[in-house]
């Protein structure tokens, strides 16, 4: 029986989360890993309690939705809440990151990227990561090959 790479593992899971999105305009998940061990997720979503995009619309200034937190920033945040070190860590997204959520990822010293999606991949992005030694690679996610897996039996 052929089990799902690691790869493939933390990227479905970011892919979960994302279903749990509450902006219309992308849905996005990340997933923080350590030693193989998933210890955060987040995906893009209003702040606890907040109005949603899905019920209110989103909230748009110069082009972007600013109602919600971003599912690298929420991971990286839940990781501060319940003091879990990110130091050394990786986290797998669903798109590539935007500038906000590449510094983020950087300060809290992650040490690889792994994205399934190209998205406006910002070049002052690429140029941070790079010079902050952060590993950045695109891990498509293979969506058919998880779910037959699970309806074979
Ligand atoms: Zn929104
Ligand atoms: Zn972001």
């Amino acid at each position: 029986m052929e089990r799902i790479t690691w790869d493939q593992y933390f990227m479905a899971q970011s892919h979960l989360l994302a279903m749990r999105s509450t902006c219309t305009r992308l849905a996005v998940g990340a997933t923080i890993v350590r030693d193989k061990r998933i210890i955060a997720g987040g995906y893009n979503g209003s702040i606890a309690g907040g109005a949603h995009c899905i019920d209110e619309g989103c909230y748009v200034i110069d082009n972007h939705c600013v109602r919600t937190i971003h599912a690298e920033m929420n991971a990286i945040i839940q990781c501060a809440k319940f003091g879990v070190p990110t130091e050394g860590a990786e986290i797998y997204v669903t798109h590539f990151p935007c500038l906000h959520c590449c510094k983020a990822i950087i300060q809290s010293g992650i040490k690889a990227v792994y994205y399934a999606q190209d998205y406006k991949n910002h070049p002052y992005a690429i140029e941070l990561f790079k010079q902050a030694n952060v590993h950045v690679e695109q891990v498509p996610f293979d969506s058919t090959k998880v779910f037959s897996f699970l309806n074979k039996s």
